[in-house]
């Protein structure tokens, strides 16, 4: 009778974390259903069945949660997804929108702050002026561009023209209100991204590649700043503070830079262009 009791009036604990991050691999960090990146942990027959147990869990974003409540949606074809969720088997997901709008853009990376200025212009880090941390401004739209690789240079985060797409080589991915942090493997954080919209973009941690170098910002850097270094060593530059507008910084060099390439690094060596250096 009291053991019944206990177990009627006990709070529910919560779902440990350690399994939270195997149902986001095992979903590839989506709705098992849609590939929508916001989603709620939900057990399939009810928590008071089953208990916090992988088999009976699975990720169920805001839509597919609100029709399994009313009934709309049987359990029993939610389990189906569950065994075979909608992202699993593609390398990467949907595209999620971002909603950022206005001709104002921040893009604060570590404790620089990028503003944009204009039309067609690009702030934020580049590779030949190719935005990999950044907004870029196409007929008065901003466009947040990210692409996030690791040291193997396979793809972690890519958000090509506001869309964030996830990729299945992250160790793991979490989305918590505004914030969205990438981890490369356990213990390191490959990205550390608040979208603040309609014009905000801030990134208090990065540690990622790109074409060989080794990009920090943030707590990674060690300095709050920006750290680039190649994969020998032999070329590095590092900046701290102030505020860029309307220009990026090109990681590697090429033959024709753009105007508005603040600096620019090539394999053994770093360029300075543009005020304040
Ligand atoms: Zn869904």
């Amino acid at each position: 009778m009291f053991d019944t009791l206990r177990v009627m009036t006990s709070k529910r604990q919560g779902i440990p974390a350690s399994l939270k991050r195997r149902l986001r691999q095992h979903h590839n960090f989506t709705c098992a259903m849609c590939p929508s990146p916001i989603y709620d942990y939900e057990h399939i027959d009810g928590y008071a069945s089953t208990g916090h147990r992988f088999e009976d869990m699975t990720l169920l974003c805001p839509r597919h949660h609100r029709e399994k409540t009313a009934g709309r949606l049987p359990a029993s074809l939610v389990r189906k997804y569950r065994n075979q969720p909608y992202s699993t088997r593609r390398a990467a997901t949907g595209g999620h929108p971002t909603h950022f709008a206005g001709p104002s853009q921040f893009m604060l990376i570590g404790d620089l702050t990028f503003e944009t200025a204009g039309e067609n212009r690009a702030v934020g880090l580049a590779d030949q002026g190719e935005v990999i941390l950044g907004i870029r401004v196409e007929n008065g739209a901003p466009l947040i561009e990210i692409d996030l690789r690791d040291e193997a240079n396979r793809p972690l985060l890519i958000v090509r023209s506001g869309e964030l797409r996830f990729m299945s080589a992250s160790w793991d991915i979490t989305v918590e209100g505004q914030r969205i942090t990438i981890w490369s493997e356990p213990e390191t954080k490959a990205l550390v991204l608040d979208l603040n919209p309609p014009n905000e973009i801030r990134v208090p941690h990065a540690d990622f590649w790109h074409a060989g170098i080794h990009v920090r910002a943030g707590t990674a850097s060690g300095y709050g700043g920006v750290q680039l270094r190649d994969a020998g060593e032999s070329g590095h530059a590092s900046f701290s503070g102030g505020t860029w507008i309307g220009g990026h910084f090109d990681i590697r060099d090429s033959k024709n830079v753009r105007p508005d390439a603040f600096f620019v690094i090539s394999n053994v060596s770093a360029t300075f262009r543009g005020p304040g250096l």
